[in-house]
């Protein structure tokens, strides 16, 4: 469990996307096989695939980590229900169903908006006080939404660029693809939701 742990931490610090991870956990352990054979000859049980259950676990443990480095969960019921409400708009436009993806604030000055595994966005206190209006909240969720609808994650999605590749119809699936895709989905969700989709950009 360790080694998974471990393991869990390099992939969410290189911020590589959810299925690439599952598959990568797969081959590795697919490859851990025969090592963990040769070495414990007494035990002729092979070592079982994680399951969801234990996958779940982990992230839940990561989770709570990006939490606690991030000063918590702001203590202010009608700022975390404000989020909750303009997320919950973006996530029936994104047709997801109602409540399924999470919003809360963390109270961190540092400006972060994440989008974490299952289906949870988070941003810090450093980007909700220094908001202008709704629609750039909206921005922001619709961006994380994005995520979320496209099954990638971010723990940190400050960082900007187009996507020449994503442009030109050959998505390579990295950051930068996965940041514009967001972004692409961003602008369906806010017209739907009926949000000023400027914010978008006067936002990022
Ligand atoms: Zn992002
Ligand atoms: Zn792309």
């Amino acid at each position: 469990v360790p080694y998974l742990v471990a393991l869990l931490v390099i992939t969410i610090a290189l911020d590589i996307n959810f299925a690439a991870f599952i598959l990568f956990l797969a081959t590795v352990l697919a490859m851990g096989l025969p090592f963990s054979r040769a070495s414990s000859k007494s035990r002729s049980r092979a070592p079982k695939p994680p399951s969801e259950e234990s996958i779940a676990r982990l992230l839940a443990v990561k989770r709570k980590q990006i939490i606690a480095r991030h000063g918590g969960l702001l203590q202010d019921q009608v700022a975390q229900n404000h989020v909750k409400n303009v997320g919950e708009r973006l996530t029936l436009a994104a047709g997801l169903s109602a409540g399924s993806v999470s919003f809360s604030i963390l109270s961190c000055p540092e400006p972060r908006a994440m989008a974490l595994p299952p289906s949870i966005v988070m941003i810090t206190t450093g980007i909700y006080r220094t908001l202008r209006s709704e629609s750039e909240l909206a921005a922001i969720f619709a961006h994380e939404v994005g995520h979320i609808a496209a099954n990638t994650w971010s723990i940190d999605c400050r960082r900007r660029t187009n996507c020449k590749q994503h442009q030109a119809g050959r998505c390579h699936r990295n950051r930068q693809c996965r940041e514009y895709q967001a972004d692409q989905l961003a602008v369906t969700y806010l017209a739907k939701a009926g949000y000023n989709r400027n914010a978008l950009v006067s936002f990022l």
